[in-house]
């Protein structure tokens, strides 16, 4: 990819999913000079045309995306191996290797994949004219791959939310258009416990030695005072964010939203919009679930969830 030299800025929001990372990318959409893509990890860009982006219009349509498909870049971009490689490359098996292999001797087809993956969040830059990209596709593996481009300038966010409410909610279906799902299946709470697990140790494992690069945030930190939250993303960019007009407390007015994927119930929000913690676990789940989950997680909540405390207030 010694061809390339305009770097673009992305800042990957990663976690387990269902950890209110839309709602995040949507608060972060309105500080100015921020673009948010959504679930781009998910998307099928080769289907794009026959699918609706979150402000409900079809991408042909939609005043955003049908000047980003317009773009150069975009028009070069392999959609048909895409939708192959992203799938092949999101194995965790492959990530397991390419993330221990020091070397990075890639093969071509890898090579090409992530320049495919330059050229789209290229396209964005160019025609959104935003100096930052978020993308919300939570997914550990597709940062690792994002973070292997050189050209992209790779900012990672990891939401952490209580490990009973991710459970929670994925035991629960919900509608997900774009993606090759649409409707998310139930996972079992001991499977989303262990999930929880793995995927944020993982996500520690990759990330967190770089501290200029990695800020971990908690959901129910965003909840209680998004102000606060935003203006750490903001300072691990490097920005003042002095005043965010938009936010009053637990009030934020939500503006447009051109998400390609994500929570399509968050994504309906608009306008003056209250930011409420979801914990209907605390109602509706079953006290042996409760348990497991706790029995499976508690050594990763002491550090999430008390160790991270303590720091804060110190
Ligand atoms: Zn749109």
């Amino acid at each position: 990819m010694s061809n390339l030299s305009e770097k673009v800025t992305v800042i990957h929001i990663v976690g387990t999913g269902r950890n209110g990372s839309t709602l995040l990318e949507r608060i972060l959409n309105e500080v100015p000079d921020f673009f948010a893509v959504g679930e781009v990890g998910w998307t099928d860009l080769e289907k794009m045309e026959e699918c609706n982006c979150h402000c409900g219009k079809n991408f042909q349509v939609c005043p955003a995306w049908s000047a980003i498909m317009k773009e150069d870049d975009f028009q070069k971009i392999d959609k048909k191996g895409m939708a192959e490689w992203r799938d092949k490359y999101r194995n965790s098996s492959y990530i397991f290797k390419s993330f221990l292999d020091k070397k990075q001797d890639f093969s071509d087809m890898f090579e090409k994949y992530l320049y495919n993956t330059y050229l789209f969040y290229h396209a964005v830059q160019k025609s959104s004219a935003c100096k930052y990209i978020t993308d919300s596709t939570c997914s550990a593996a597709y940062c690792h791959n994002l973070s292997l481009v050189p050209e992209i300038d790779l900012y990672v966010i990891h939401l952490v939310r209580e490990p009973k409410g991710v459970a929670h909610s994925r035991s629960i279906t919900k509608y997900w258009p774009n993606s090759k799902v649409v409707w998310l299946p139930r996972v079992t709470p001991w499977s989303a416990a262990i999930t929880w697990v793995k995927r944020n140790l993982f996500i520690e494992l990759a990330f967190a030695k770089r501290k200029d690069r990695y800020l971990r945030v908690h959901y129910e930190d965003l909840i209680e005072n998004p102000t606060q939250t935003i203006k750490r993303i903001g300072k691990l960019l490097g920005l003042e964010l002095k005043q965010l007009d938009f936010i009053d407390g637990k009030n934020v007015v939500l503006g447009d939203t051109h998400l390609t994927g994500g929570n399509i119930y968050v994504s309906a929000k608009t306008g003056k919009t209250v930011l409420k913690l979801d914990e209907r676990w605390k109602r509706d789940m079953k006290w042996w679930n409760v348990a497991l989950v706790s029995l499976i997680t508690w050594p990763l909540m002491l550090r999430y969830f008390i160790v991270d405390k303590i720091k804060k207030h110190s």
